[in-house]
C-alpha cells in the first residue's frame, strides 16, 4: 500500500514525541511499493520532461552506491526548474513524498526511498550565471562538478571541492551531502563554498537561503523564511551549549543538521548552511550560488613510503604542519590491487618503490614553485628525522619519492580517487561494505584509532583496507562482509557499535564526508546525544512537518541493518538461467553470470561525460537507462525475479540494452570490470531463443553465410542502396535506416588464390581475412599483403579445415544478434583452421579489431579448448604485430617518408584492449608522418548499430560528440585513419571523408 501524506501526518501528530513510532511511520512511507496511477497520469499529461512509473525504470532508481535498495513510486526528470516546481506541487497534491536525486553516488543510502524520485541530472544542468571578477557562479542542481570546472577553466577558476566522484557527482548532490574533497585542508567542505541556495520548501513556497543579519533585519518582511529561521535560531540558541559540547571539533563532520551554523556566537549567518548536508530532507534546491577559487598552479608531490602502517598514521600529524593541501593515504593492500589493474600499474610502478606498508601522497601547491620545493625538502628531512631511510630494514624502511611531473601527479590523483572501486574489483560474494568507512578522528589519535579498529575487524574475522584523507583524519575503511549472510549482517552491527564508540571516545565524527543516509542516521543519538537528536527532529518538523522530503534520513531513520531494505534482501536469489559463455570466474547462478552482473556497485563512474570511452550511449542520452550502471542494475533485478517473470527477455529489457553499442569500454574502464558487451550476448541469446529473430537481425547475423553469394551478384545486392523504394522498404521491413548507405558489395572481393604467399624460407605469419575487409574493402587486404611482402614475411592464408568453400569468419555477427551456437560453430571453424599454424608458432595477424580481438575475448569464452586459448595468445592486430617486430628489432620494412598529417580514430575494441599504443608506434615507423589521435569515444556505428532506423539518431550524435568535428576540422590533405570497418563507414556518412586502414598508409609509404 502507499501511505499518503495527510494520513501519515495524522499518525505523526499522534506519536510526535515517540521516536520509535515515528520511525515506524516513516518506514511505512519507505516500504511503499505501489505505483500511483493518478499521479502518473497527471505528470505525463502536464510535463514535457520524462515521467516513468514502470518497474524497469523504478528499479534503476532503487539503488545508490550503498548496499540499500528501495523501489521508488516513479521517476521524473523535469525539463526546467518550472517543471520541477510543478512536479513538486503535483506530488504534494497526491500526498506522495519526494526524493531529489543527482547522480545517485551516495554511499549511505540517502538517495533511495519509496518516494517519487526527481532526477535533476538529465536536464537541470545549466550554468546560469558566472561572475568572473566576483569569483562566483549560480548553477542548477544537476550540473556535474567536472563539467562545471571545464566551463570555469578558461576563466582560471574552479569549484575546489574536488571529490573522487567529480566526473559524475552533481552540485545538488554535493550540497545535499556537504561533500568534501581531498584538498579540504585548504578549501574546506562544500558548506564553506556555498554562498546561497534557492529552494522550494515542503509547503510549496520558494525561498532564497543566503547571508543574513543575525537579527534577520535584512530579510524582507514578507519572506517565508522569517518565521522558519526565527524558530531555527531559537533552537540553536537553546542548544548552544550542547552543540559546543557534542559537535565533534574535527573538520570532517557532516552528520546531523548544521545547527552549529545558527548559534548566537556566529558573527556571520548564512541560512544556506542549514540546507547543506541536509540530504534532501528539508527543501529542494533549485539554484545554487557557489564561491569559486583560482585554479591550482604548479604543484609538488612527495610520496612518503613507510615500512609500518602505524608509523604512517603517527607521522601524519607532523606532516600537516608543513601546510600541504592534501595528504592522501594508500595502504599496502590497495597498492597491490592497483598494481593488478592495467590502468593503474604504470602509476604504481613510477611512484612506488619496493613494497611499503603505506604511502602518504603529500601535495604542496603554493603559488611559488620554489616554496613547494622548499617544503618537499623539509618533508625529506622530516622523514629522516623520524628515522626512515631507504637503507633501513622493516618498519624504518621508507623515504620520499618526489613527483614533479604534472601528468604523473594527475595519475596519482586518478588512482587514489578510484580507491573504492579498486577494492570493489574483488570477485567474491563478500565485498568491502560502507558503514564505518567515513569516521574522522583528531590526528593525534589516528594511529591508535586505526590500530584499534583493525583489532575490531580481526575480532570479527574480517579485514579492511585503508585509504583516503589522512590530512583530516578521515580514513575510508570497509570491512569485507557478505551482505547476503545473516551472520555477516550481525557482525556489521557489532563492528559499527564498537567502532562508533571508539570514535566518540576520541571525540571524532562518525559521519566524515559521505553523509548519514540510512547507514549512520540511527547512530546520531549515540554520537550527538539524545538532546541534539530531538533538536534535529524539531528542525525537520519545522521545515517539513509531513515528511514530504526524503523521509527517514537524518532523523526518524530505520535500523541500518534492516535487511528488508538491503540490495541483497533475505529472499534475494539468482534465477537458474541458461548461459552460453564462460562466467566461471564469478559466483552465483547462470554459471557465474549473476556474480558478474552483481559486480556493479553503482558508483557511477560510467556516467562520466568526458575522457575515456565509457559509456558512449549515456554521453548522448544522459539517461540512466543508457548507462552501464542502469543496464547492470536492470539485469540484476531481472535475473533475481524482481521485475516479474521473464524479465530477461521482455521488451523493456530490449529497450534497456538497445543503445549499448557493445564497445567493450566498460570491460576496461569500469573499475570493477562490468563487461556489458559480453552480458548483452547472453540477453540477446535468451531473447532470440524465446522470440526468434527479426528480419533485421537475420540480415545482420547471417551476413557471413550469404556474403559469398552477394559478392557474386554485387549489382543486384547493391540495389537496396541504389533504388530509393528499396531503401524505404529496407527501413519498413528490416529496420535499416533509409538514410544510410549499406556497405557496398564488391565484384573484386578478396578471394584466396593460394594458401601461402612468399618465398619458402620467409618468416611465416597467418593472415586472417575477416568478412568485412574481404567483401567490402579488399584493398586493405592487398595493402597488408604488400606490407608483409616488403617486410619479407611469408603469409599463410588459412582455409576452413572442413573443406567448405565458404571463407572463415570469427562469428561476430552471430554474436551480435544472440545466435551464440552459430557463432560457436564459426569460431570452431577458425580454431580448427588456425590451430595447426599456431601449433607451429606462427602468429595469426588480422586487420579488423572487432574480429581479431574477438579471438582474445569471446572465442575462448565460447570454446573451452587449449587450442582456442593458444590462438587467443597468438592473435594479433596488424599494428600489434608490426610494433612487436619493431621492438624486437626484427622488422625490415623499407618505409619511405610520407610528409603528411594523419588524424587517427581508434576502434573501441582497440581502446578496450589497450592496443592503441601499438598503432601509434607503427605509424611512427613512417618517416615524416605526423599523427594526432582524436580524443573520441565510440564513433557510433558499432557494427550494425548505426544502420538501425531506431538507433541512427543516437549513432550520429555519438559521432558528433568529438569525432565528426575533429574530422571536419582536419585539412583536406590530412589522412583520416581508422582501423575499424564500421568507423570508416561512420566517418564517411558523418563527414563525407574517406578514412583509411593503417595498412593502407604503410603500403603508401613503401
Ligand atoms: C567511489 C565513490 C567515491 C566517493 N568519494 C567521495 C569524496 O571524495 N568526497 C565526498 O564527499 N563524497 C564522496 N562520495 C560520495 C558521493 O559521491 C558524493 O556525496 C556526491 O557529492 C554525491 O553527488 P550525487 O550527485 O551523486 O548526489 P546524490 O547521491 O544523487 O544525492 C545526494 C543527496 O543530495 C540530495 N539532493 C540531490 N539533489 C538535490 C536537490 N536538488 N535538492 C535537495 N537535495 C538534493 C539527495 O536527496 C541525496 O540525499 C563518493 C562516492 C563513491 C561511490
Ligand atoms: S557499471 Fe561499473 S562504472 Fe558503472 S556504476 Fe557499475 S561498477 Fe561503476
Ligand atoms: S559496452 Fe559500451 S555502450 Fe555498452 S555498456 Fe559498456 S561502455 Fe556502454
Amino acid at each position: 500500500m502507499t501511505a499518503r501524506l495527510p494520513q501519515l501526518a495524522a499518525m505523526k501528530d499522534e506519536c510526535e514525541s515517540q521516536s520509535s513510532l515515528l520511525a515506524r511511520c516513516n518506514s511505512v512511507v519507505m516500504m511503499a511499493d505501489t505505483v500511483m496511477p493518478g499521479l502518473e497520469r497527471r505528470l505525463k499529461a502536464q510535463l514535457l520532461g520524462d515521467v516513468a512509473f514502470d518497474a524497469f525504470t523504478r528499479g534503476r532508481y532503487a539503488t545508490d552506491a550503498s548496499h540499500y535498495q528501495i523501489m521508488p513510486i516513479g521517476v521524473v526528470a523535469p525539463r526546467s526548474i518550472k517543471e520541477l516546481e510543478h512536479t513538486l506541487a503535483l506530488a504534494r497534491q497526491e500526498g506522495v513524498s519526494v526524493l531529489a536525486r543527482g547522480a545517485g553516488t551516495s554511499q549511505a543510502g540517502q538517495t533511495v526511498n519509496s518516494s517519487l524520485v526527481i532526477d535533476c541530472s538529465k536536464y537541470l544542468d545549466h550554468l546560469v550565471e558566472l561572475d568572473v571578477p566576483g569569483k562566483r557562479c549560480v548553477v542548477e542542481p544537476g550540473i556535474v562538478l567536472d563539467e562545471l570546472n571545464r566551463r570555469l577553466k578558461p576563466h582560471g577558476l574552479w569549484f575546489p571541492v574536488d571529490i573522487s566522484t567529480s566526473s559524475r557527482a552533481t552540485i545538488g548532490g554535493m550540497v545535499g551531502n556537504n561533500s568534501c574533497g581531498a584538498r579540504s585542508l585548504r578549501y574546506g567542505n562544500t558548506r564553506e563554498n556555498v554562498l546561497s541556495v534557492d529552494a522550494v520548501l515542503a509547503n510549496g513556497t520558494s525561498a532564497h537561503f543566503g547571508p543574513a543579519a543575525p537579527d534577520l533585519s535584512d530579510l524582507p518582511a514578507h519572506s517565508p523564511l522569517r518565521p522558519l529561521v526565527r524558530t531555527l535560531l531559537d533552537i540553536a540558541a537553546r542548544e548552544a551549549n550542547e552543540i559546543e559540547a557534542r559537535f565533534p571539533k574535527v573538520q570532517r563532520r557532516v552528520g546531523g543538521y548544521n545547527l552549529d551554523a545558527l548559534t548566537p556566537d556566529r558573527n556571520q549567518l548564512n541560512l544556506a548552511h542549514i540546507l547543506v548536508g541536509s540530504e534532501g530532507t528539508l527543501a529542494f534546491s533549485t539554484l545554487i550560488e557557489l564561491a569559486l577559487s583560482p585554479v591550482l598552479g604548479t604543484r609538488a608531490v612527495g610520496a612518503c613510503h613507510f615500512g609500518s602502517f602505524a608509523r604512517a598514521m603517527d607521522v601524519t600529524r607532523h606532516i600537516v604542519k608543513l601546510r600541504p593541501i592534501a595528504v592522501e593515504l594508500v595502504d599496502r593492500t590497495m597498492l597491490g590491487l592497483a598494481r593488478e589493474i592495467a590502468m593503474f600499474k604504470p602509476t604504481i610502478d613510477a611512484v612506488v618503490r619496493g613494497d611499503p606498508e603505506a604511502v602518504l601522497f603529500v601535495e604542496f601547491a603554493e603559488p611559488d614553485q620554489n616554496e613547494n620545493f622548499r617544503r618537499l625538502l623539509r618533508l625529506n628531512e622530516m622523514m629522516s628525522d623520524f628515522g626512515f631511510g631507504w637503507d633501513k630494514p622493516g618498519a624504518k624502511r621508507g623515504g620520499v619519492i618526489e613527483v614533479l611531473d604534472p601528468k604523473l601527479q594527475n595519475a596519482i590523483g586518478e588512482m587514489r580517487t578510484a580507491g573504492l572501486n579498486i577494492m570493489m574489483s574483488m570477485k567474491e560474494e563478500g565485498k568491502p561494505v560502507s558503514f564505518v568507512e567515513d569516521c574522522a578522528v583528531p590526528l593525534e589519535h589516528l594511529a591508535e584509532y586505526t590500530a584499534k579498529l583493525t583489532a575490531i575487524f580481526d575480532k570479527h574475522g574480517t579485514r579492511g583496507t585503508w585509504y583516503a584523507h589522512a590530512s583530516v583524519g578521515c580514513l575510508h575503511v570497509r570491512p569485507v562482509l557478505n551482505m547476503r549472510l545473516e551472520k555477516d549482517v550481525k557482525a556489521m552491527r557489532v563492528i559499527a557499535e564498537e567502532a562508533f564508540d571508539l570514535v566518540r571516545a576520541y571525540k571524532g565524527s562518525h559521519s566524515g564526508e559521505h553523509g548519514d543516509g540510512i547507514v549512520r542516521s540511527e547512530f546520531h543519538e549515540r554520537m550527538f546525544g539524545p538532546r541534539l537528536v530531538r533538536a534535529f527532529e524539531e528542525v525537520k518538523a519545522r521545515f517539513d512537518p509531513n515528511g514530504f522530503y526524503n523521509p527517514g534520513k537524518i532523523v526518524h531513520a530505520p535500523k541500518f541493518d534492516d535487511r528488508g531494505v538491503f540490495r541483497y534482501a533475505p529472499d534475494y536469489r539468482g534465477d537458474d538461467i541458461r548461459t552460453h559463455l564462460d562466467w566461471s570466474n564469478y559466483p552465483g547462478s547462470g554459471g557465474g553470470f549473476q556474480g558478474a552482473v552483481e559486480m556493479c556497485n553503482s558508483n557511477g563512474a560510467c556516467r562520466a561525460l568526458k575522457g575515456g570511452v565509457m559509456c558512449p550511449s549515456y554521453r548522448v542520452t544522459h539517461d540512466e537507462r543508457d548507462v552501464t550502471r542502469g543496464r547492470a542494475n536492470t539485469l540484476r533485478l531481472a535475473i533475481t525475479g524482481q521485475l516479474g517473470p521473464d524479465a530477461l527477455t521482455a521488451d523493456a529489457m530490449v529497450e534497456t540494452l538497445k543503445f549499448c553499442v557493445s564497445c567493450k569500454a566498460c570491460r576496461r574502464e569500469c573499475p570493477t570490470g562490468v563487461d556489458m558487451a559480453r552480458m548483452k550476448i547472453e540477453v540477446q541469446a535468451a531473447r532470440a531463443a524465446k522470440c526468434g529473430l527479426s528480419l533485421h537481425d537475420r540480415l545482420v547475423g547471417y551476413l557471413p553465410r550469404y556474403a559469398l553469394l552477394a559478392s557474386k551478384w554485387p549489382r543486384l545486392a547493391n540495389l537496396r542502396n541504389d533504388v530509393p523504394r528499396l531503401r524505404r522498404w529496407s527501413q519498413k521491413y528490416a529496420g535499416l535506416s533509409e538514410r544510410r548507405d549499406l556497405p557496398r558489395w564488391r565484384a573484386d572481393a578478396w578471394r584466396e588464390t593460394a594458401s601461402f604467399i612468399g618465398v619458402p624460407n620467409a618468416r611465416p605469419i597467418a593472415l586472417f581475412v575477416d568478412t568485412f575487409n574481404r567483401y567490402f574493402e579488399p584493398e586493405n587486404v592487398a595493402a597488408a599483403l604488400t606490407v608483409f611482402a616488403a617486410g619479407g614475411y611469408g603469409v599463410h592464408l588459412p582455409k576452413p579445415a572442413d573443406g567448405d568453400g565458404r571463407p572463415l569468419c570469427c562469428g561476430r555477427t552471430f554474436l551480435a544478434v544472440g545466435l551464440v551456437e552459430h557463432a560457436r560453430a564459426e569460431a570452431q571453424r577458425c580454431v580448427d583452421a588456425l590451430a595447426p599454424l599456431v601449433a607451429r608458432g606462427i602468429p595469426v595477424v588480422g586487420l579488423e579489431p572487432s574480429c581479431i580481438l574477438g579471438f582474445r575475448d569471446e572465442i575462448p569464452a565460447l570454446i573451452k579448448s587449449g587450442a582456442a586459448h593458444r590462438i587467443a595468445a597468438e592473435a594479433l592486430l596488424f599494428e600489434e604485430f608490426l610494433a612487436r617486430e619493431a621492438q624486437q628489432g626484427t622488422l625490415r620494412l623499407p618505409l619511405k617518408p610520407l610528409a603528411k598529417r594523419g588524424l587517427l580514430h581508434g576502434h573501441c575494441h582497440q581502446k578496450s584492449f589497450g592496443t592503441m599504443g601499438t598503432v601509434a608506434t607503427t605509424l611512427k615507423l613512417v618517416p615524416e608522418l605526423a599523427v594526432e589521435t582524436v580524443d573520441s569515444s565510440c564513433c557510433g556505428m558499432a557494427g550494425a548499430f548505426g544502420y538501425g532506423a531506431d538507433t541512427l539518431e543516437v549513432a550520429l550524435k555519438m559521432g558528433e560528440l568529438s569525432l565528426f568535428p575533429a574530422v571536419r576540422a582536419a585539412a583536406p590533405e590530412t589522412l583520416v585513419l581508422a582501423d575499424g570497418t564500421s568507423c570508416r563507414q561512420q566517418i564517411k556518412h558523418g563527414t563525407g571523408r574517406d578514412a583509411l586502414h593503417v595498412a593502407r598508409v604503410l603500403a603508401m609509404s613503401l
